[in-house]
């Protein structure tokens, strides 16, 4: 039985360049033999049993050498595994993956070429340079600088009299370090020394950082500004267009480094929506969904499910796990054919859409009390309720429904625990701009456990109680959301960074 191997570019940087076919053999894959310049995260998806390795090369440390990575790739897929190599960038782009497909065709191995997004073509667009123009350059030619002119490494493989001489858009892989040789041999053989040039360092990463300037002064900016690898070098008329296109530096939270402290398993959602903005995200969960084992308690209530006239559910992790607990006993939505069923907001309101049950309950705010006020027109005296909530949430809606007459179950599905922040997450929140808290506990927990926040980061509350348990805890709240969930959470971020940009201003 023989292998495959795939040759996979991972794109620059930016996880969201990573093509759907990379993600799709990274999911599947045995062996993963992977470079140092591959997105963060990129190998999140990988099997928990696959082996993952690391190939690359630190700069300056040596290396696996690259035949002993053929023989690898050979000797792997001989041995019948799925094998993904896995590149920054395109695989065929100065990536050497020509050298390990000859190898693999040699040796009768099958393979397969995933092309990636290469960083030439990219780190350029999110400077917002395009490396072809209508008008400004009809050709691109892609050149490794890595030949270090002054070893006298290079001469026979770049011919530099061609490349003075060639009618469009130069872009430099690898030549950061030798800049100003370049742009210096560039030059004295023809090229016009104030043609516009553009560096694009850490291109589609947060913390891309872009000089421009004309190519005789060029390497001379990059070392002020002390511009580090890796980075693209660009010399042509389209560097030009970065002033009027440039894109990347107009995103409403670029520049903002924002800590996300809700639970791991919830923070995807608010950390899409803030990095679509342009913000980095730094995720430091100080809590962790624990579900409550079905107890006696849950599995009275369970039992009778179909009685009750209204079922209240106060967060979409309450609404999830009523689901499995009905699963886990055999049943599902039908359960709940005959009741009303309210939720607190609409994320709880997307969880229980997404079982098949619309809410008909739905408060204007997201807060116990309103949801209160919301259920005054549904009949509930003499009647059984069912709220589904966390073990330490408000009384305020139990208590409410029994002065009413209701004969309430107040079933506890899940505990909401401390997730220790470990020294990866103090570094995290240190760099954070703002810091998010979607709950009171996110505050309990991480205040509570020591944490400390950076001085400068300005505090974001979903709403009132949160915002209370903050000053609880000796914070001050600088922004607070108007509508209490996610969306508004982001909205009220958003307008804060915009009106101290354009104090700034
Ligand atoms: N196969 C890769 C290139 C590998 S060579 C590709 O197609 O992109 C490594 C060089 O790529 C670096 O020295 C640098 O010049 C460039 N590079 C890779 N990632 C980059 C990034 N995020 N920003 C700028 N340049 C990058």
């Amino acid at each position: 039985m023989t292998g495959v191997v795939y040759l996979v570019g991972a794109g620059p940087g930016d996880p969201g360049l990573m093509t759907r076919r990379s993600l799709e053999l990274i999911a599947e894959a045995d062996v993963i033999l992977y470079d140092r310049l591959i997105p963060p995260n990129a190998l999140d998806g990988a099997r928990p049993d696959a082996e993952l390795r690391y190939v690359g090369k630190e700069p300056g440390a040596a290396a696996l050498p690259q035949e002993e990575i053929n023989a690898l790739l050979v000797e792997l897929g001989r041995a019948g595994r799925r094998v993904v190599r896995l590149k920054g960038g395109d695989p065929f782009v100065f990536g050497r993956g020509g050298e390990e497909a000859e190898a693999l065709a040699a040796a009768g191995v099958p393979f397969e070429v995933v092309p990636g997004v290469t960083a030439g073509v990219a780190a350029p667009a999110y400077a917002g340079v395009p490396v072809t123009h209508r008008d400004a350059a009809s050709a691109v030619a892609f050149v490794t600088g890595h030949e270090d002119p002054a070893k006298g490494e290079e001469s026979s493989a770049l011919d530099w009299d061609a490349l003075a001489r060639f009618p469009g858009t130069l872009v430099l892989y690898m030549g950061i370090r030798t800049l100003p040789q370049i742009a210096e041999r560039l030059v004295a053989a023809g090229r016009d020394p104030a043609e516009p040039a553009a560096v694009v360092a850490r291109g589609t990463l947060p913390g891309q950082r872009v000089v421009t300037g004309a190519l005789r002064d060029i390497a001379a900016l990059v070392a002020d500004e002390g511009v580090r690898p890796p980075a693209i070098a660009l010399v042509g008329p389209v560097a030009e267009l970065r002033d009027t296109i440039a894109w990347l530096e107009r995103r409403p939270l670029h520049g903002e480094v924002v800590a996300v402290t809700r639970a791991r398993a919830q923070a995807s959602g608010l950390a899409a929506r803030l990095q679509g903005l342009g913000a980095e995200v730094v995720e430091t969960p100080a809590i962790r969904i624990e579900p409550r084992p079905l107890e006696r308690e849950l599995r009275a209530a369970l039992a009778r499910v179909s009685d009750y006239a209204l079922v209240c559910l106060t967060s979409p992790n309450g609404a999830r796990l009523l689901f499995a607990a009905l699963a886990e006993t055999g049943r599902d939505a039908r359960a709940l054919a005959g009741a009303t069923v309210a939720a607190i907001g609409p994320g709880t309101a997307a969880e229980l859409q997404r079982h098949g049950v619309r809410a008909d309950v739905l408060p204007e705010r997201f807060v116990a009390e309103a949801l209160v006020e919301a259920l005054a027109s549904v009949p509930v005296e003499g009647r059984r309720v069912l709220v589904a909530r966390a073990a330490e949430a408000r009384d305020v809606l139990p208590e409410a429904l029994r002065q009413r007459g209701a004969e309430v179950d107040d079933v506890a599905l899940y505990e909401t625990v401390a997730e220790p922040l470990g020294d990866d997450g103090r570094a995290a929140l240190d760099r954070a701009t703002y810091v998010t808290f979607t709950s009171s506990s996110t505050v309990r927990f991480l205040i509570g456990a020591g944490a400390e926040l950076p001085p400068a980061a300005r505090v974001v509350s979903i709403g009132p109680v949160t915002s209370e348990t903050a000053r609880e805890h000796g914070l001050t709240v600088d922004v607070e959301a108007e509508r209490h969930d996610v969306e508004g959470l982001v909205t009220a971020l958003v307008a804060d960074a915009e009106s101290r940009r354009g104090a700034l201003a």
